[in-house]
């Protein structure tokens, strides 16, 4: 260590009297309805495992019989040596199950938006965006260089207005907008979205991270749940959510897809996504296809566990998926909420600002398919109990 980088001690000290230092759990074994923290088995709350597919005994088996064939790396980028069948593979797979023509896959999320933002838009042209957009949205678009237009979340008369005045001809256009938004689980209005895309001639681009495995039949996300699959632009979406997994895509025509594969800046230049997690994957979507037991496990689940809370008197915000906000408001009895549940045995993190406004700081709960009923009454109970005795309810 050189002294030229003591300046990071005193950023951290600063933080840190802010209350603003979140402590990181390490998790001793594989996600699920419970998982190991300091040796002890907690009720896990917390995670976006939503449908169990992160340790699902196929999607195990799957990866580890990908790692036996293509061993664990992809060996380059993809353009360059990194393209395998399996990756060939799921980008047919996934466009099939979006309803798309096409699909590119990235090594994550994050890289998909900041990948394929740029390559929609670039400088001359104007993007709106959801105020409450993902981090990730707001670094492709910054990436892009393109105009920046922000409407309030949920306002399709703010995006409306915004349109009328920032509509230039000649230039493209694009809404782009998160589905599903992370920590409140209410919808963006996709339908009134698409119809403002087509009447100002902007491109429709939707972030489908938390929608897929959730919303749509068997899962297949947010364009399949408003029925709008020949007229939004871009579905992109993640494989670290519902689909279990690490990976993300984005999914359109044939023509936009192609240009992804030769200009996204981390399909050219970051290396291609490992044949395990490539291949778990491909399984996922396969038991998607399958059956929808596990996508009406986690809707059921999540019912009982906003009713319960409900019943209790939390506020549980205006979630019309899964996504659960037990929204408390003070960020020191958000953290003491979190830190009793946490010592009785249940993991549910506290999310404060600038996650979430100020002032609005709560513990999101994520139910999932392999919660039991029972394992969901014990997280109500323990919200009573506890929630009685630190005065939050
Ligand atoms: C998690 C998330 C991402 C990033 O996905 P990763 O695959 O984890 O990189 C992007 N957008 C939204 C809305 C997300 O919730």
């Amino acid at each position: 260590m050189t002294e030229r980088t003591l300046w990071a001690r005193d950023e951290l000290n600063r933080m840190r009297e802010e209350g603003r230092v979140v402590p990181i759990r390490t998790i001793e074994g594989p996600q699920g309805a419970y998982v190991t923290i300091d040796g002890r088995k907690m009720l896990n709350m917390c995670s976006n495992n939503y449908l169990g597919l992160a340790n699902h005994p196929e999607v195990r088996k799957a990866a580890i019989e990908a790692i036996e064939k293509f061993g664990v790396g992809a060996g380059a980028v993809r353009t360059i040596a990194g393209t395998n069948t399996l990756h060939v593979e799921a980008e047919r797979k996934l466009a099939r199950f979006k309803g798309m023509d096409a699909s590119i896959v990235f090594q994550g999320g994050l890289l998909a938006n900041s990948g394929t933002i740029p390559v929609m838009v670039s400088k001359d042209d104007v993007v709106f965006s959801e105020e409450l957009n993902h981090a990730s949205i707001i670094d492709g678009v910054r990436l892009s260089g393109a105009k920046k237009i922000v409407y309030r979340h949920l306002d399709m008369d703010d995006l409306e207005t915004k349109l009328k005045e920032n509509r230039k001809d000649g230039k493209k256009a694009l809404i782009i907008s998160d589905g599903v938004f992370s920590m409140d689980g209410d919808i963006a209005p996709l339908d009134v979205m698409t119809e403002l895309g087509e009447k100002y001639d902007a491109m429709i681009y939707v972030d489908d991270a938390h929608g897929e495995g959730v919303l749509g039949k068997n899962g297949r996300g947010i364009v399949d749940h408003f029925g709008l699959h020949d007229r939004v632009d871009i579905e992109m979406g993640t494989f670290s959510k519902a689909l279990g997994t690490m990976g993300g895509f984005s999914a359109g025509s044939s023509d936009i897809v192609e240009l992804l594969h030769q200009r996204a800046r981390p399909f050219l230049f970051s290396s291609a996504l490992n044949p395990a997690d490539t291949a778990a994957v491909l399984k996922s979507i396969e038991i998607l296809e399958r059956d929808d037991s596990l996508v009406r496990k986690l809707w059921k689940n999540a019912e009982t566990l906003k009713k319960g809370l409900n019943e209790l008197g939390y506020n549980t915000g205006s979630s019309k998926t899964p996504i659960t906000p037990v929204i408390v408001g003070d960020e020191k009895k958000t953290l003491e909420l979190s830190n009793s549940l946490y010592r009785e045995g249940i993991f549910a993190s506290p999310i404060v600002f600038p996650t979430v406004a100020r002032g609005s700081a709560r513990i999101r709960l994520m139910p999932s398919a392999v919660h039991s009923e029972d394992d969901i009454g014990l997280a109500v109970e323990k919200f009573r109990s506890i929630g009685k005795s630190i005065g939050v309810i």
